[in-house]
C-alpha cells in the first residue's frame, strides 16, 4: 500500500503519520520526490482502514499495490535509486562499465587485465573466484586464494571489485569486496539472498536461467526486505529454444525493469551470447535500450582461459568497445 501525502505536508506532520503507521507493525519506507512524499507500506496491510488513511488532512491518496514485489517497486520510490560504490555511482544516469576475466586465475592475469580495463574507462573490475560450473570436474575457481589476488589487483588498480558469492559462509572473505554478486544459478538460493539482506554491502542479483522478471524481482524483495536496498539487477540471457547463442539475451528486461523497478539495470552479453563477435553488438543494444551498464568478460589471452574463453574479449577488443559505447551513450543522453 502507498500513501501519497500533500504537498505542504510539514515533516513533523509526516513524522506523527509514520509513527500511527508504525503501531500498526508496518514498516514504513518514505520517498521525498520533487513534489510530493510517498510513504511505502510493508507487512499486513489488510488491518488498515484505506478510507480512513484517506480522509486524513495531509494524505493525497491510498493506492494497493497489486505487485507482490512492494520495495523494488517503482510505485513506492518513484526515483531511480543510485547505488553508490566508492567513487562510482550506478543508476539514475550514471553508467557503470564492468569488465574482467571469467575467472581469477593469476596475480599476473587479474593485475594485467585490471589495468587494460581501467585504461579503456572501465570503473570496476570483475573476477570470479568462486565458479559454479555445470561440470564438478570443470575448473571451479581459486576460491579464498581468488579473492586475494583480486584484493591486489583493486590495490594496483585502485578500481573497486565485484566477485560472486555461492555460499554464505564465505561472506568473511567478501570484506573488501565491493559489489557481491549472486550468480544465475543462485537467484532463487533464499537463504543466501536473506543473509545478503543483513549486510550493506551493493548486490547485483543475475536473473535466473528460466526466470521471469517478476521472479528477479521477488528475489530483490527477499535482500531488501531484510534490509539492504543496494540491490543491482543483472540480465544475462535466458534459455530459450535457440542453440547458436548460449542463451537469448532479453533486451525488453531493461525497459520493462526499469518501468516497474527503481533499481539499476545492468546487462551481461557475455555469458548471454557466450560467443566474443556478439558481445559488442549486444552490448551496444543493452546502452541503446537504457541500460545502467554493462558486465563484460575480458581476458588477457582468451585462447587459454580456464573459463568462458569463448565468450572473453581481449583487451583491445574491449578498448573499441568501449569508445562505440561511449558515443551511443552521448547520443540517447
Ligand atoms: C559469472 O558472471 O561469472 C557467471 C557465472 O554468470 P551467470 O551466473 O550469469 O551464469
Ligand atoms: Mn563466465
Amino acid at each position: 500500500m502507498i500513501a501519497i501525502l500533500k504537498n505542504g505536508t510539514t515533516p513533523s506532520q509526516t513524522e506523527h503519520l509514520i509513527q500511527w503507521l508504525k503501531n500498526m507493525n508496518l514498516d514504513v519506507h518514505v520517498s521525498h520526490g520533487h513534489e510530493v512524499t510517498i510513504l511505502g507500506l510493508v507487512g499486513d496491510t489488510s488491518r488498515v482502514d484505506m478510507e480512513l488513511l484517506n480522509s486524513l488532512e495531509i494524505v493525497e491518496t491510498v493506492k494497493r499495490v497489486s505487485e507482490p514485489f512492494k520495495q523494488a517497486n517503482r510505485k513506492f520510490h518513484p526515483q531511480d535509486t543510485v547505488i553508490q560504490v566508492g567513487d562510482i555511482k550506478i543508476g539514475g544516469g550514471n553508467f557503470a562499465v564492468i569488465a574482467g576475466p571469467c575467472s581469477i586465475e593469476t596475480e599476473e592475469q587479474i593485475v594485467s587485465v585490471a589495468m587494460a580495463v581501467k585504461a579503456s574507462g572501465a570503473n570496476i573490475l570483475r573476477g570470479g573466484a568462486f565458479k559454479p560450473r555445470t561440470s564438478p570436474y570443470a575448473f571451479q575457481g581459486l576460491k579464498d586464494a581468488g579473492i586475494q589476488l583480486l584484493l591486489k589487483a583493486k590495490e594496483a588498480s585502485g578500481l573497486p571489485i565485484i566477485t560472486e558469492i555461492m555460499n554464505i559462509r564465505a561472506l568473511e572473505l567478501f570484506e573488501n569486496v565491493d559489489i557481491i554478486q549472486v550468480g544465475a544459478r543462485n537467484m532463487q538460493n533464499f537463504d543466501l539472498l536473506q543473509e545478503l539482506g543483513k549486510t550493506k554491502k551493493p548486490i547485483l542479483l543475475k536473473r535466473g536461467l528460466a526466470n521471469t522478471l517478476q521472479e528477479l524481482l521477488m528475489s530483490a524483495e527477499y535482500i531488501m526486505s531484510e534490509g539492504n536496498e543496494n540491490v543491482i539487477l543483472c540480465e544475462r540471457g535466458i534459455r530459450s529454444f535457440e542453440t547458436y547463442t548460449r542463451n537469448t539475451l532479453d533486451l525488453s528486461a531493461i525497459p520493462v525493469l526499469h518501468e516497474l523497478s527503481h533499481l539499476p539495470v545492468i546487462v551481461d552479453p557475455s555469458h548471454a551470447t557466450g560467443k566474443a563477435s556478439l558481445v559488442p553488438t549486444m552490448a551496444a543494444a543493452a546502452v541503446a535500450a537504457g541500460a545502467d551498464g554493462i558486465m563484460v568478460e575480458v581476458h588477457n589471452n582468451p585462447a587459454c582461459a580456464l573459463c568462458d574463453g569463448a565468450q572473453s574479449l581481449t583487451p583491445a577488443q574491449f578498448d573499441s568497445l568501449n569508445a562505440k559505447l561511449q558515443k551511443i551513450r552521448e547520443v540517447i543522453a
